[in-house]
């Protein structure tokens, strides 16, 4: 099943997009079954969790953080991680930058953007992130790799109103590639969409879906 619905994901996903397979509440055999079709990115959304599915799991696999992530806890995955999409402080950034540095590696991340009409979506507005990138703090760090920009759209059925909200994030990401990155190739990932909303998203410029219940079907929160 999980197999099944990987695929069909897949089907739907323009070429040159890539998928994040949104694992978390899922347990290690329903990665493993993802795994086994092929799947080998997967994104967790909670640092104990991930911890314990990458001890058992595959070395292979390339684990994303896409959640909310708490300066004290990225030590933990600071030796494994490939990608953290979800940067929203200048303070956690600073820290991911330390723990690389111990790590002798140099962590990728993705600067998350507020752009959803909802109290409760962390990320900078477009205008903090244009402060925070002007104030230049961030070129000191030399541990971490700014890839890119990552939004969570509106939940709401209005389509209009989400694909207004990626064109948005799309066009903050030139302006701030164009200003701050112009000659960083690296500088390249537009992380948007999930199970919902990832057609959209990818209308809209998005390199990196991030796709957990049409793969493996709804969480159990309990
Ligand atoms: C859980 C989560 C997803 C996946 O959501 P689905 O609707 O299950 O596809 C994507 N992005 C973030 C940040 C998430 O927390």
């Amino acid at each position: 099943m999980i197999a099944e619905n990987l695929h069909k994901v897949l089907s739907t996903i323009q070429p040159g997009i890539r998928l994040v397979a949104v694992s978390k509440f899922h347990p290690v055999s329903a990665l493993q079954e993802a795994y086994d079709a092929g799947q080998r990115v997967f994104g967790e959304s909670h640092v104990q969790e991930l911890v314990e599915k990458q001890q058992l799991l595959p070395k292979d696999i390339e684990w994303h953080f896409i959640g909310h992530l708490q300066t004290n806890k990225v030590k933990y995955m600071a030796s494994f991680i490939s990608l953290i999409h979800a940067v929203d402080t200048m303070k956690l950034l600073k820290e991911i930058d330390k723990q690389a540095e111990r790590n002798n590696r140099i962590i990728d991340c993705l600067l998350q953007i507020h752009i959803a009409k909802e109290e409760t979506k962390f990320g900078f507005t477009p205008d903090e992130l244009r402060t925070m990138l002007q104030e230049g703090e961030w070129k000191q760090f030399s541990h971490v790799r700014i890839c890119g920009l990552m939004c969570m759209a509106s939940n709401t059925d209005d389509v209009k109103q989400i694909a207004d909200e990626f064109e948005s994030v799309r066009m903050l990401f030139q302006e701030i590639k164009n200003e701050f990155f112009p000659t960083e190739e690296t500088f390249k990932e537009l992380s948007m969409g999930m199970s919902g909303d990832y057609e959209i998203a990818q209308q809209h410029g998005s390199t990196m879906v991030r796709v957990g219940t049409m793969i493996f079907g709804e969480r159990n929160y309990s």
